[in-house]
């Protein structure tokens, strides 16, 4: 790919800079249980938290907010996210911010799947996502840039979920895009590589997401031999033992000579995660984690590699 592709058009790659790779900016989780801390909807709240990634040096950020998490449940509790208007809504919060957004599309796992995703063939699946990259997200003329978050849902892939892979495989083989992954448990991000690959994508093209829920480097290890990129993307947790845990998995990879693999973000979800609900923010690896990694030992140049060289990278397909 010579050009990335985000919500307000085609960016050359050198104009990514400090990148932060799974991030949700509106995103409707109550699929998963109610209360508000799990919507996030309101336009001024979400342009003050972007501001403080932005005058922190921030340039742009990958929204892996995909069908299933735009809204639809929580009757009455989302302003806009049920329509079309989710796309259209990060295209204005971008313009309103200057950050560079690139939005995904897909679909995220099992539970959050609309009917349709089980009576569509594997290749209609694969059209629909075509249609979002090549004409616009939703009926919109907002073009996708990546295909995620791309989920299962447990420790192992249910057979829907495997046909949206395929799918996702399909769209990727026809438009080029990077593929990002959500896993959630043990070490599915290797089926999922597997399913890719039968399909024919290079797994250099593909981000296993929250590749920290495993804490187990011969994971971390597996992913990068198969050429795939490692996402520690909670890195704004506030609890201490995964901090310390995934800080040490972090430097074990550098250490073997995989720095180029890495990937940092996030994740921003939920209201707690917002700097005015007591969380860390989406600016917290430039403003605190990056002075904690190079008070232990990693160099500016490799925090530069991870947060700016590999998302570029991994956008755009340079090994
Ligand atoms: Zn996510």
């Amino acid at each position: 790919m010579s050009e990335i592709i985000t919500v307000n058009g085609p960016i050359k790659p050198e104009e990514l800079g400090f990148t932060i790779t799974h991030e949700h900016i509106f995103i409707d989780l109550t699929r998963q249980g109610p209360g508000r801390n799990r919507v996030l909807d309101d336009f001024e709240l979400a342009y003050t938290e972007l501001m403080y990634y932005k005058n922190a040096g921030g340039i742009s950020l990958i929204d892996q907010t995909t069908g299933g998490l735009r809204g639809g449940i929580a009757e009455g509790a989302l302003r806009d996210l049920r329509t079309n208007k989710h796309a259209l809504e990060i295209r204005e919060i971008s313009r309103q911010t200057g950050l560079n957004i690139i939005l995904g599309a897909g679909w995220y796992r099992e539970p959050f799947y609309p009917p349709h995703l089980n009576r569509n063939s594997t290749n209609q699946i694969a059209d629909d996502l075509i249609n979002d990259i090549k004409i616009g997200i939703d009926g919109t003329d907002v073009k996708a840039g990546i295909l995620g978050e791309i989920g299962s849902d447990t420790t192992w892939i249910s057979p829907v979920e495997e046909r949206v892979f395929r799918a996702v495989a399909r769209a990727q083989l026809h438009t080029g895009l990077t593929i990002a992954t959500h896993t959630g448990g043990l070490n599915v991000g290797i089926d999922q590589l597997d399913i890719l690959e039968q399909e024919g994508v290079d797994l250099n093209r593909v981000i296993i997401g929250h590749a920290h829920s495993y804490n187990n480097h011969e994971y971390h290890l597996e992913i990068i031999k198969r050429g795939a990129y490692v996402q520690f993307d909670r890195l704004g947790t506030t609890n201490k033992f995964e901090h310390d845990t995934w800080i040490k998995l972090i430097f074990q990879i550098i250490d073997k000579g995989h720095i180029g693999h890495l990937l940092f973000s996030q994740d921003v979800c939920l209201r707690s995660d917002y700097v005015g609900y007591g969380g860390n923010g989406y600016a917290h690896i430039l403003t605190k984690l990056k002075y904690e990694l190079l008070d232990i030992g990693m160099t500016e140049d490799q925090f530069k590699q991870i947060t700016v060289d590999n998302p570029r990278r991994a956008l755009i397909g340079d090994k």
